[in-house]
């Protein structure tokens, strides 16, 4: 009844949600309303920090994404100023964080989601969302331990 089982519905699960660095860097700095928006949408914050995650943790983060055109890009980015990391807990928390966030493109993101609102490119997208439980479990371990 406790732990995470296989994603179907009705099943308590934990996600991970990451604050991309443009946002926590900018003037008009947007977390608080994009906790907000998790809030709304029934998610439980169970664990939050900024931290500064170095370039290796990053390439190990992504690294599904290693030799790909952006990694570099996507990188240097992501280590290149403090996110704030969020640990999630709802019902269906990974498929619920994905559509709350919308498309990796905010171009193409639903309105309303949080890449559309607060996305400024394909690679400066505003938010993370773990893609699968297992991704979560891995990236939340990667930035809580
Ligand atoms: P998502 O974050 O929606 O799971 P991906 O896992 O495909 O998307 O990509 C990880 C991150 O890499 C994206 O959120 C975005 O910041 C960046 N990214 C993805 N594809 C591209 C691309 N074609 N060009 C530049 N950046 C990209
Ligand atoms: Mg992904």
């Amino acid at each position: 009844m406790s732990g995470p089982q296989k994603g179907k519905n009705g099943d308590m699960e934990q996600t991970y949600c990451m604050i991309k660095p443009e946002i926590v860097a900018a003037a008009d700095q947007q977390v608080g309303a994009v906790l907000a928006i998790l809030n709304r949408a029934g998610f439980r914050i169970t664990g939050l920090k900024m931290k500064q995650l170095d370039r290796a943790t990053v390439e190990h983060f992504y690294g599904e994404h290693a030799g790909k055109p952006f990694y570099g890009d996507l990188c240097d980015y992501i280590a290149g100023g403090p996110v704030v990391a969020i640990r999630l807990e709802r019902e269906n928390a990974v498929a619920a964080l994905r559509e709350l966030i919308g498309a990796t493109n905010p171009a193409d993101a639903a309105v309303g989601t949080v890449r559309d609102l607060f996305g400024a490119s394909l690679q400066n997208n505003a938010v993370h969302g773990s893609a699968n439980l297992e991704d979560a479990a891995r990236e939340l371990e990667i930035v809580f331990g």
